[in-house]
């Protein structure tokens, strides 16, 4: 197996140490410490076009090749770990999820937003639902006149929380014929505007040694999950957990190369403001 990076490779890796070392290394320490998510910071990142390297052209993206999107999550790590799992969290379990699991209308509509740089979230875990995510206690009914889904529960440890304009967040379907059967009976992925009616963001959680200043549990009562179309299925992904559990392998992936990004932070002499 050839393990060498492509000349357009080593570009990219360039170009991203360039920025991480220009842009994210003189306010990270800052933003740590104030957990301050990167919002100036992701504008400066949208100038290099690499908000889209998992979305095909057609949705407005700029498909690049795992390895590519690899470098890119190491570098930033390298030199800014809150500012990688931000990137991770939209191109790969936001955005991909999306491309892999959506159906055409919800690649039309989310895909682009996503492309043009608006944040995206993913968002599985609760309370009492971590490693054991069949546990979780967020319900989907659908509304009696079938126009909506109506929402109910409390998220944590959202990634991108605060700012994430989209979430695809999980549910059980109460109506699912293996609700209540199976443990994981229901469960749904859905597509979440933050804008939609009934959802909050609540208090920013500090942990990881203050590192991931951009996550945030939420909460809602009842967020109303729409069907503005004749769809039914426009912002319900999959009724099969197991299938966005594909993600788990890209992220595991990208898992790596975080690492990684981190040990060669620790082994070379980062430049320092
Ligand atoms: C950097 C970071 C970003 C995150 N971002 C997101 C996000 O964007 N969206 C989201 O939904 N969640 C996110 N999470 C939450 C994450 O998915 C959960 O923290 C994770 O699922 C583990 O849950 P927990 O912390 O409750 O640990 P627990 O489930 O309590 O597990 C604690 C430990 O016990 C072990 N363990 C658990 N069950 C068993 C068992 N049956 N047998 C043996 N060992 C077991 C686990 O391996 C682990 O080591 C993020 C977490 C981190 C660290």
């Amino acid at each position: 197996m050839d393990f060498l990076e492509s000349e357009e490779n080593q570009m990219i890796r360039e170009m991203v140490r360039d920025f991480a070392e220009s842009v994210l290394a003189p306010t990270a320490e800052a933003r740590d410490h104030d957990q301050r998510p990167p919002a100036e910071e992701w504008q400066a990142f949208l100038e290099l076009g690499l908000q889209g390297v998992t979305i095909p052209d057609e949705y407005g993206g700029a498909k690049l090749n795992d390895i590519a999107e690899a470098i890119i999550v190491e570098e930033l790590a390298r030199v800014d770990p809150s500012f990688a799992v931000m990137f991770c969290v939209h191109v790969g379990l936001c955005a991909m999820t999306i491309n892999l699991h959506g159906t055409e209308e919800q690649k039309q509509a989310y895909l682009p937003r996503l492309a043009a740089g608006e944040v995206g979230a993913y968002s599985l875990s609760e309370a009492g639902a971590g490693t054991d995510a069949a546990a979780m206690g967020c319900r989907a009914k659908l509304s009696d006149d079938g126009t909506h889904y109506l929402l109910n529960g409390e998220k944590m440890w959202v990634t991108n929380g605060v700012q994430a304009g989209i979430y695809v967040l999980f549910a059980k379907d109460v109506d699912h014929p293996d609700f209540g059967v199976k443990k994981h009976g229901g469960t749904t992925a859905f597509i979440v505007e933050q804008a939609f009616e009934g959802l909050t963001v609540g208090k920013k959680r500090t942990n990881l040694a203050s590192v991931l200043r951009t996550r945030a549990p939420w909460c809602w009562k009842t967020a109303r999950c729409p069907w503005p179309t004749s769809s039914r299925r426009r912002q319900r992904i999959s009724h099969r957990h197991e299938r966005a559990g594909q993600q788990p392998y890209r992220h595991r992936r990208s898992g790596a190369r975080y690492r990684s990004g981190r040990l060669r932070s620790g082994l070379e002499v980062r430049p320092r403001t």
